[in-house]
């Protein structure tokens, strides 16, 4: 049993600890000059789209292929009317809404206080709460391109055929994101690792970075400091100038930077 007195000082222990944490944070972006934030799908999680690792996430949904293989190049190729029924069901999050992780950061962009969002998702959110630097490095659902003659279809053109989705020419119509088994485009893993050198303040938050070669970006980041929010410990923990572990737009709201 926890006598009250006792639960009182550790209920205040962990509110200072809590607001340490925050306030911490808060200074580090007020005093960065170069600040870039780099995120997974955990960015997206409070806007309703599950990522893959956590509890609720994919990878813990039963399907007749783990993710990794439907998601991937060879898969795509073999099997594509089921690659399109998972694509349609789990990836495609038309409904989802940015949440106050994407605002907070579209703010600080436009008050000249954030480079750049690097992202590994592909949902454009980012976009739509109004940031305009986004490196997407694993691309988006909403751009689409016939294989055969490169003719664009945005995100409808998917999300409302059946089946294997078909350009007028006849071609299949693919999303122009990276699957597994693909490279990341070189000119945007340029982009990132030189807006990553230039950093005095790298952000990582919602990504268990484990997923390569995005999650190696952080090795490029030379003399600033690396802040990770996430919900659940990463494999770079203990690199972390500051290691926050909560839901990045419940801290990134808690802040009040807008
Ligand atoms: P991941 O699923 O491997 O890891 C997500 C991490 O975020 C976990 O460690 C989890 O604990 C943490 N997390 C969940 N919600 C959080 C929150 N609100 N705040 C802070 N942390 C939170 O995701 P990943 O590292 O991005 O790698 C998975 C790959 O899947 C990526 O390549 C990404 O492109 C793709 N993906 C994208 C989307 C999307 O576009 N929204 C969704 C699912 C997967």
């Amino acid at each position: 049993m926890i006598f009250p007195f006792r639960y009182a000082m550790l209920k205040a222990e962990l509110e200072v600890k809590t607001m340490g944490d925050r306030e911490q944070l808060r200074s580090m972006i007020e005093q960065a000059r170069h600040m870039v934030f780099f995120g997974g799908a955990g960015v997206s999680t409070e806007s309703g789209i599950p990522d893959f690792r956590s509890e609720d996430g994919l990878y813990r949904q039963s399907y007749r292929y783990p993710p990794e293989v439907i998601l991937s190049h060879s898969f795509f190729l073999r099997d594509p009317e089921e690659f399109f029924r998972f694509y349609r069901e789990k990836m495609l999050c038309l409904e989802a809404k940015p949440n106050a992780a994407h605002r907070v950061l579209a703010a600080l962009e436009k008050m000249g206080r954030l480079s750049c969002v690097i992202t590994q998702n592909i949902d454009g959110l980012h976009q739509a709460a109004g940031s305009r630097r986004v490196l997407e490095l694993h691309g988006s659902v909403h751009r689409n391109y016939c294989m055969e003659c490169g003719k664009f279809y945005d995100v409808k053109a998917i999300a409302d055929s059946h089946g294997i989705p078909r350009c007028s020419c006849g071609g299949i119509i693919k999303p122009d994101v990276v699957l597994y088994e693909e490279p990341l485009r070189e000119g945007t893993i340029r982009s990132a690792i030189a807006e990553i050198q230039k950093a005095d303040l790298l952000l990582v938050a919602g990504t268990s970075l484990s997923v390569y070669p995005a999650a190696g970006l952080i090795d490029y980041l030379r003399k600033g400091k690396l802040v990770l929010v996430n919900a659940s410990p990463t494999s770079r923990d203990k690199e972390a100038d500051l290691l926050i572990s909560g839901k990045i737009g419940e801290v990134l709201s808690e802040l009040h930077l807008i």
